[in-house]
């Protein structure tokens, strides 16, 4: 998915172009299983908003529907491209790594998650540049 590629076509794809461009330059996940789900920008909000926005969801996946959801807020020149690939990268990690039922609690982001979630090239510059820019996001979405 590109930043400016995508943006008149809304219909959900195979991500399995995605992953390529995503997992491409060597990255160690493996993401066989991942070709099965789909991706789309999520849907823009119509409903006008009273109060300010205060948090955002940015990427989201549906196990029924093995959809990956990406909030188009990220569909802007200045959100860098590795920034969505971590978004998406995240999301098809829900896809690969199903919650796990700990003790009684629904884990969403098991230990396994978390320690492949950080074999992402870009986990920590993608992290700090969401710390620096999630005023911006908000206000844009
Ligand atoms: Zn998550």
């Amino acid at each position: 998915m590109s930043n400016t590629a995508t943006t008149t076509s809304r219909a959900p794809t195979a991500v399995t172009d995605t992953v390529r461009t995503v997992a491409g330059e060597g990255d160690v996940i493996d993401f066989s299983s991942a070709v099965d789900a789909l991706i789309t920008w999520g849907r823009r909000s119509t409903r006008a908003r009273t109060k300010p926005r205060r948090s955002i969801k940015l990427g989201s996946y549906s196990a029924s529907e093995r959809l990956i959801r990406v909030h188009p807020v990220l569909d802007k020149p200045w959100v860098p491209r590795y920034f969505v690939s971590y978004i998406v990268y995240h999301e098809m990690l829900h896809h690969v790594i199903p919650s796990s039922q700990g003790s009684g609690r629904r884990m969403l982001h098991p230990p396994l998650f978390q320690e492949r979630e950080r074999l992402f090239r870009d986990f920590e510059r993608s992290l700090a540049w969401e710390r620096a820019h999630i005023g911006r996001l908000l206000r844009a979405a």
